[in-house]
């Protein structure tokens, strides 16, 4: 009844900074040994690094566009060929270009899309393979409340969101019979680099409407994950988990 993950692996895509680095850190602490990507972040991914090691786990860092399907393939055959296994996959890396749809062009689209939905497969079809020969698994998707409730201005980000749940659950039944487990943890408004561009009005609405009261801490959303990973959750497959302080009931 720990929820350690002690003798795990696990990956976390876009972990150099922001939620992605709090998860990654979370379960290191947990017991899991931990390999992260990043697209851009290469002194913040070898920080992070450095501090899996402190906590007496071991690290891997790999430069990896989320987009690219071959270097995917090639980030996961390198963790099982040096750790023999890959235990926990998660699927974080994500960006948002926030506009209305009058304005938004096609490239707005399909950066959104392909780098916070076509990532996920990417990453889990990469994963599928090691984790039915080991007949376990748990692979955890970053989506976000607005994936469900919408938002205006965001309907290329809210469409990979609410993509990527319908992966989740479809992925949750092909994989249950082999003891792999899919879900997603759906944040709503995280202190992180992305939230922080929002203009402070904005940011206070959206506080004002958050029933705990607060803007969420990128560790409540790794506290969410690290339980997920965990066997303890053994019985838990295909759900949404909103960690929103309220937001979405
Ligand atoms: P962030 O601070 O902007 O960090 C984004 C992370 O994604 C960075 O580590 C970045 O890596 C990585 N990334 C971006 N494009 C990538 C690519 N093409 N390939 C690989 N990695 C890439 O954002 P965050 O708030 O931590 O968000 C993390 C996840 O949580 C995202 O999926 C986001 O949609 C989701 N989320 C966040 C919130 C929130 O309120 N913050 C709410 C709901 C959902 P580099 O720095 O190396 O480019």
């Amino acid at each position: 009844m720990s929820f350690s993950l002690a003798g795990k692996t696990a990956l976390v895509t876009g972990a150099g900074r922001g939620i992605g680095r709090a998860i990654a850190l979370h379960l290191a602490e947990a017991g899991a040994d931990v390999a992260i990507t990043y697209a851009r972040s290469e002194a913040a991914a070898l920080e992070v690094k450095q501090a899996v090691e402190a906590m007496g786990r071991k690290a891997l860092t790999f430069q990896a566009d989320a987009v690219d399907g071959a270097r995917a393939e090639a980030v996961i055959t390198a963790i099982v060929a040096e750790w023999g296994r890959l235990d926990i996959l998660v699927n974080n890396a994500g960006i948002t270009q926030d506009t209305l749809i009058l304005r938004m062009g096609e490239q707005q689209w399909d950066d959104v899309i392909d780098t916070n939905l076509k990532s996920v497969f990417n990453y889990s079809k990469a994963a599928v393979k090691p984790m039915m020969k080991q007949r376990s698994g748990s692979m955890i998707n970053i989506g976000s409340i607005v994936g469900v409730n919408g938002n205006a201005g965001q309907t290329n980000y809210s469409a990979s969101k609410a993509g990527m749940i319908g992966f989740t659950k479809s992925l949750a039944k092909e994989l249950g019979s082999r003891s792999v487990r899919v879900n997603v943890v759906a944040p709503g408004y995280i202190k992180s680099d992305m939230t922080d561009k929002l203009p402070e009005a904005t940011l206070a609405a959206i506080t004002a409407g958050i029933p705990l009261g607060r803007a969420g801490e990128t560790d409540d959303v790794a506290a969410a994950v690290h339980f997920l990973a965990s066997d303890e959750a053994r019985y838990i497959t295909g759900v949404v988990l909103h960690v929103d302080g309220g937001m979405v009931m």
